[in-house]
C-alpha cells in the first residue's frame, strides 16, 4: 500500500472481464481507499454463445450489487411449475427425473436461465468503465522487493500494483505463476452451443419448455432450454479425444453437421432440434477442469476468484453465483481488514479461510459422482438400463445446499466473530470457528 494525503490507498488490477472480474469492479468502487483498474484481453467485455444459469443464491448478490435492476423478466426463462431440470432418456424421450426449486425460496428468486451476454451487460451496467482496459492479454507476473506485483501485458504496457486479482477464468494465467503445478487439462469431453429461436422450436413437437437433459451414455447429452426475448438454447456435449492434438480453445465457431452422424440414436425431436441448431451459430468448447487449489491466495498479494480460483468444468450450473460469493467475500473482508491496519495478507488468509473450505466440498460432491459413474460403467448394462440407472443414482446423491448458500450470513458472521475477538482480547481462530460452527459452516 502506499499513501497519498494521509490515507493509505490500495492499488488493485483484476485480471479478467468476466462475471467475477465485473462483480469485482462494482463493489472495489465502493471501498474509497481503493484505486483499480480491470484489464481484460479481448477488445470488447464480450461472453460467447449459449445460456447460464441464474440458481437462487445468486438473486441476492446481483440485487446487492445493482445488476438485477437490468434484467427483466423477458431477459429470462423461469419455469412455471418452478422446474429446476428435468432429467430425460435422449434415445426415448422418457422422463426419468424432475428437480424442482423449494417451496419456500420466493418467485423472485427461483432459477431461471438466460443468455450468457445478457448477465454481462447487466454487470456492465454498473461499472466504470472508465477503468477498463481492453486488448490486454497479461503475459507475465512478478513479484517486486517491495510487496508489489509487476504484470506485463503482450503489447508491452506494464503496471505495479499492491494487488492483483486473477479473475481470468479457468486456465488462468495468474494461476500458472503462482501455482505452476496446477494445470487444468482438457477432461475428454467437448460442448457445442447454439441459439435457435424459439419459434422455429415450437414446429418441433414433444419438445418441453423447460430446462431438460437428454441423456446417453459416455458423457453424451443435449440439453435444451428456452431463454429469454425469442431465444433457445440447444447444448451437445460429446466426447472427443484429441489424441495428443491441442483442443479447440473456448468459443471456437463450429459446423454442427460435422457430429450429426453421432445422434443418430436420439430421439426424433432431438434429432429435428440438432438439425435445427445446425444451421445457426454454434460454438465450440473445449471442457478442461484440474485439481483444487489448496488455497486461493498467493504471495500475500495475489487473489483468485471465480473459475480461477475452482477449475470446476461448470458441474453445477452456477458458477457465476460461485464467482460473485468469491467477490462478496474478499471485497467485504478488504473493507473490514484494511481500515483497522491489518495487512493485506491477514486479509487475504481471511478470505481464503471462507471460501477454500467451500470449493473443497463442491469437490467432493464431485468425488462422489465420478466413483458412482465409474461404478455403473463396470456393471456393464443395456444402454437405456444404464441411462436409467445413471440418472437415478446421481439424484439420489445430489445435493443442493449450495444453490441456497447465504455468503453474506456466512462473511457477516466470520466478521462478528473477529470483532468479538478484538473486545475479548481472545485467539481469533477459536472464536471465529465457534461462530461459524453456529451458522452450520466451516472454516480454516
Ligand atoms: C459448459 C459450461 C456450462 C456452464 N453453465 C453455467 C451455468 O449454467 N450457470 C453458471 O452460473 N455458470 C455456468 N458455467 C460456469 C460459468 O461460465 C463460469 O463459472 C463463469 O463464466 C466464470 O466467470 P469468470 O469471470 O470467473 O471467468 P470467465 O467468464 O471465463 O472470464 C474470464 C475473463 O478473463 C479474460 N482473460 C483470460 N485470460 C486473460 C489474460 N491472459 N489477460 C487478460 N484477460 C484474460 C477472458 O477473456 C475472460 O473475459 C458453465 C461453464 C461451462 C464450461
Amino acid at each position: 500500500m502506499h499513501t497519498t494525503k494521509n490515507e493509505k490507498r490500495l492499488k488493485v488490477a483484476i485480471l479478467g472481464g468476466g462475471p467475477a472480474g465485473l462483480g469485482l469492479a462494482i463493489e472495489l468502487a465502493r471501498l474509497t481507499f481503493i484505486d483499480w483498474e480491470l484489464y481484460e484481453k479481448k477488445p470488447q467485455i464480450s461472453e460467447t454463445g449459449g445460456g447460464l444459469s441464474l440458481q437462487p443464491q445468486i438473486w441476492k448478490l446481483l440485487e446487492h450489487n445493482g445488476a438485477a435492476a437490468h434484467l427483466t423478466a423477458n431477459d429470462y426463462f423461469r419455469s412455471a411449475e418452478g422446474h429446476l431440470e428435468q432429467r430425460r432418456n435422449g434415445r426415448s424421450g422418457e422422463l426419468l427425473t424432475i428437480k424442482y426449486n423449494p417451496k419456500d425460496v420466493p418467485l423472485d428468486r427461483r432459477s431461471c436461465r438466460l443468455a450468457r451476454s445478457k448477465l454481462q451487460s447487466a454487470l456492465l451496467k454498473n461499472v466504470d468503465q472508465t477503468h477498463i482496459n481492453l486488448s490486454k492479454k497479461l503475459v507475465r507476473v512478478e513479484h517486486l522487493p517491495d510487496n508489489r506485483v509487476r504484470i506485463s501485458f503482450e503489447d508491452g504496457f506494464v503496471d505495479e500494483v499492491d494487488l492483483l486479482v486473477a479473475a481470468d477464468g479457468l486456465r488462468s494465467v495468474i494461476r500458472n505463476f503462482s501455482f505452476p503445478n496446477n494445470t487444468p487439462h482438457y477432461n475428454g469431453q467437448t460442448v457445442y452451443r447454439t441459439i435457435v429461436s424459439k419459434s422455429e422450436v415450437r414446429k418441433i413437437d414433444g419438445i418441453p419448455w423447460a430446462p431438460i437433459f437428454w441423456k446417453h451414455v459416455s458423457g453424451l447429452y443435449v440439453y435444451t432450454c428456452p431463454l429469454g426475448d425469442d431465444d433457445f438454447e440447444v447444448t451437445l456435449r460429446i466426447r472427443r479425444p484429441q489424441e495428443g492434438a491441442e483442443p479447440p480453445s473456448w468459443g471456437r465457431p463450429f459446423d454442427l453437421h460435422t457430429l450429426l452422424h453421432k445422434c443418430e440414436d436420439f430421439c426424433p425431436q432431438i434429432r429435428q432440434i440438432l438439425n435445427l441448431a445446425a444451421k445457426g451459430e454454434t460454438q465450440e468448447f473445449a471442457l478442461f477442469s484440474g485439481p483444487r487449489l489448496k488455497r486461493i491466495v498467493s504471495h500475500g498479494n495475489i487473489a483468485f476468484i471465480g473459475d480461477a480460483s475452482h477449475p470446476l468444468l461448470g458441474n453445477f450450473g452456477s458458477g457465476a453465483s460461485f464467482a460473485l460469493e468469491d467477490v462478496y467475500t474478499l471485497t467485504k473482508i478488504i473493507g473490514w481488514a484494511l481500515p483497522r491496519g491489518r495487512p493485506l495478507s491477514d486479509a487475504l488468509d481471511m478470505f481464503d479461510s471462507i471460501r477454500s473450505p467451500h470449493y473443497e466440498r463442491l469437490y467432493k460432491v464431485l468425488d462422489n459422482f465420478t466413483s458412482i459413474k465409474a461404478t455403473l460403467r463396470a456393471e456393464g448394462l443395456p444402454v437405456d438400463e444404464e441411462i436409467a440407472e445413471r440418472v437415478k443414482r446421481i439424484s439420489q446423491a445430489s445435493v443442493s445446499w449450495m444453490y441456497y448458500y447465504e455468503i453474506d450470513k456466512v462473511v457477516d458472521g466470520y466478521l462478528r466473530g473477529l470483532e468479538k475477538c478484538e473486545n475479548e482480547a481472545r485467539p481469533t481462530s477459536k472464536v471465529v470457528k465457534q461462530v461459524m460452527m453456529g451458522l452450520g459452516v466451516t472454516v480454516r
